[in-house]
């Protein structure tokens, strides 16, 4: 298309070129014929005149005496002459007296430009004696046309042709001229034009035509690449805004869709293996939550200049977004040199950071997909070190998983139970159960646990079941507040079982990085008409212990509010006496695992019994099946206890009636157990 309009126009131009100049050159030509006319009919006009001139007086003689033998010497004195064709000599009366040659046809070319001076009339006088002249005839010359115009029809003839000729050459030479010095040199722009490729403008140039260099041509040429300069930095900029990360100045997640993308080419024919981490930082929400964007973007660049350093050059390392860096190590890894490389990027991270003048732990997990083993593409291999990434998050953090398949079924699962948990919390389809917690003293009831239920068909899918989950996904942000809110709710219509009616609600460590918990938690029992005061939130030791650091300043504030705070599964953590110290507890709730083996085996429970006492902490334990664990528990001075002995979570409708319809005492046998109020 481009290439035949190129064409074209060279041969329109040529037969433009050729037009103008025959159609000027013809102007020109008619304009010359005319001046030539003038010139000849001024010549023809001279030339007859003079002839008249000669014959007037022989002619009046020969009249005057009626001789004709002097007309007849008259006329033949003429006819030599080729550029008369007749004469005649009338008398007065008009008769003709005299005559020569024949009468001209009339009505060709000739008469139309010389009609006027073809034929010429002369007065014929006589002197009279008294001196007067008296006409006495006329001479009348028709003149040749013929004659007279073969001049001027040569010359026009001949300089038509050779003007045309002339105009048709110099078209020709315009046109060769133009093509050479324009339309060449245009068609070379043009083609270089059509191979610039707008993704890369300067990895061929538009060559100056040789010679145009000074003249617009050049000036064209170098005007249009100094915009593809111009438009190849504006590719570069946007390029590198598209393929970075503002923050960090690192490759940003389309940057390592493409590194990771290439090194898969690269591995593929030489059956190398590749390697792709995938590290999240631990608790990063929490440090950006407590002390300001500012410093956790600090944090972020530092995180980036941290790794970096660790890696070797040319493997490379990228920020994903949020908290998120990828790192590509290629060059044939195996498992442990990759193991080890997690390990120093662990270390690194696990190191303080310092930001302005705050010292901060953070730490990350790390998850691990090989290729070719884990994924043939970038798009899989990324992927699966995701879902390696949030097993090693499940491990407590600070830790690094290779992936393997039986986490993407786990990952499938977690993302369908995800979904269909989040309809039934929006859906109203859980529910809150309520297991009794009785004083050991005298059997009453202290309050109860809320536990949350989520019925499916016909059976109760666990909360240890899809707690997990909705902790690993965040939704167990919105599913305590709910927990919280039903729970309150329901202590609230209750409040006829006495002031001293505790309810216990759980809460996942999750919660307790949300740095406005504290402040939420408390709105929420006091829009249910209740107070903190009410409330015990349990939380489990190895969630506490884990990260203490982070999650003090928000117990502190739980427990400032009102709320108690009681340290859930004790035992099976490492929980160390100094940290237990520094926690805002008020209960510990001895795990069920130490519980099980009472009284026989009953060490751990009289430990933390004594622990309780001399922190003076209020004990109680949990899992309580039996007659005798009960008796054996309050003998050892614990406070409270809970279990399927006393009874199993209740619905909130059943709990009203087995433990706080005022006139019900339960059960008979079980010793002295008592509803309260
Ligand atoms: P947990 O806080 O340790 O709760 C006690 C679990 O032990 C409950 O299981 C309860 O039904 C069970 N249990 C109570 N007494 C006995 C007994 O005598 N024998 C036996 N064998 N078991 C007993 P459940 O309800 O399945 O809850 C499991 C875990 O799920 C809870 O452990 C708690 O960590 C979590 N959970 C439950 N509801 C919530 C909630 O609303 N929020 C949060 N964050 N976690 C919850
Ligand atoms: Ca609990
Ligand atoms: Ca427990």
């Amino acid at each position: 298309m481009g290439r035949s309009t190129l064409k074209s126009l060279s041969i329109r131009q040529a037969l433009l070129a050729l037009v103008s100049a025959v159609v000027i050159g013809l102007a020109l030509t008619g304009i010359q014929g005319f001046l030539a006319l003038q010139r000849e009919r001024q010549a023809a006009a001279t030339q007859i005149n003079q002839i008249m001139d000669l014959l007037q007086g022989p002619a009046a003689n020969a009249l005057w005496n009626y001789d004709n033998g002097l007309a007849d010497k008259l006329f033949t004195a003429v006819r030599n002459l080729k550029s008369v064709e007749r004469l005649e000599i009338r008398d007065s009366a008009n008769a003709i007296f005299a005559a020569s040659g024949e009468m001209p046809n009339i009505g060709n070319m000739a008469d139309h430009m010389f009609g006027d001076i073809l034929t010429s009339e002369r007065s014929l006088f006589q002197e009279k004696p008294t001196g007067e002249t008296e006409q006495i005839g006329t001479l009348i010359l028709y003149a040749n046309a013929d004659v007279i115009t073969a001049h001027l029809r040569t010359f026009l003839l001949s300089s038509l042709i050779s003007d045309l000729l002339r105009d048709v050459i110099l078209g020709l030479v315009l046109a060769v001229v133009f093509h050479f010095f324009l339309t060449r040199p245009l068609i070379k722009l043009g083609r270089d034009l059509v191979r610039v490729r707008p993704t890369e403008p300067l990895a061929i140039p538009l060559r100056v035509p040789a010679g145009h260099s000074n003249d617009e041509l050049g000036y064209v040429a170098s005007r249009v690449n100094e915009l593809l300069g111009q438009l190849h930095r504006s590719q570069t900029d946007l390029r590198r805004i598209a393929t970075h990360d503002p923050l960090t100045g690192m490759p940003n997640r389309i940057m390592m869709s493409e590194i990771l993308a290439d090194a898969v080419k690269k591995a593929m024919p030489a059956n190398t293996q590749l390697a792709v981490l995938l590290l999240d930082l631990d608790r990063f929400k929490h440090i950006n939550d407590s002390l300001g964007h500012g410093a956790g973007d600090k944090l972020l660049r530092e995180v980036g200049h941290r790794l970096q350093d660790t890696v070797q050059d040319r493997q490379t390392v990228g920020r994903l977004g949020g908290d998120e860096f990828l790192i590509v190590l290629d060059g044939g890894q195996s498992i442990e040199s990759v193991a080890a490389t997690a390990k120093r990027l662990l270390a690194q991270l696990s190191r303080a950071f310092t930001l302005d003048d705050q010292i901060v732990h953070t730490g990350a997990s790390i998850g691990i997909a090989m290729f070719p083993q884990d994924g043939a593409d970038a798009l899989s291999l990324m992927r699966h070190a995701d879902v390696a990434m949030y097993a090693a998050k499940g491990l407590g953090g600070g830790a690094y998983k290779f992936f393997n398949r039986a986490m993407t079924e786990r990952a499938t699962i977690m993302l369908r139970t995800e979904a269909s948990l989040r309809d039934a919390l929006c859906n109203n389809q859980l529910e809150v159960h309520y297991q009794p917690k009785i004083r050991l003293e005298d059997g009453k009831l202290y309050g109860a646990e809320a536990l949350v239920r989520w019925p499916h068909g016909d059976r109760m899918i666990s909360p240890a079941e899809f707690i997990p989950v909705a902790e690993e996904t965040g939704l167990i942000i919105e599913l305590g507040d709910w927990v919280l809110r039903r729970a309150a709710q329901d202590a609230a219509r209750w409040r006829h079982a006495g002031p001293g009616f505790t309810m216990a609600v759980n809460v996942s460590a999750r919660q307790l990085l949300e740095l406005d918990f504290p402040e939420r938690a408390s709105r929420i029992v006091r829009e249910c008409g209740m107070t903190p005061h009410n409330f015990i939130l349990e939380v489990t030791e190895s969630a506490v212990m884990r990260d203490v650091a982070n999650q003090l300043a928000v117990l502190n504030a739980l427990r400032a509010a009102g709320f108690g705070i009681a340290v859930d599964d004790f035992g099976t953590g490492y929980s160390s006496l100094s940290y237990l110290r520094q926690l805002p507890v008020t209960m510990l709730k001895i795990d069920r695992s130490f519980v099980i083996d009472l009284p026989e085996d009953n060490a751990l429970a009289s430990t933390v019994i004594s622990l309780g006492q001399k922190l003076g902490l209020t004990t109680i334990a949990e899992g309580v099946e039996t007659r005798e664990q009960l008796d054996w528990l309050r003998q050892e001075g614990c406070i409270l206890a809970q279990g399927y002995l006393i009874s199993k979570p209740l619905p909130a409708a059943q709990f009203v009636e087995k433990f706080l319809s005022p006139t019900l005492v339960l059960p008979a046998e079980t010793g002295p157990l008592s509803a309260a109020g």
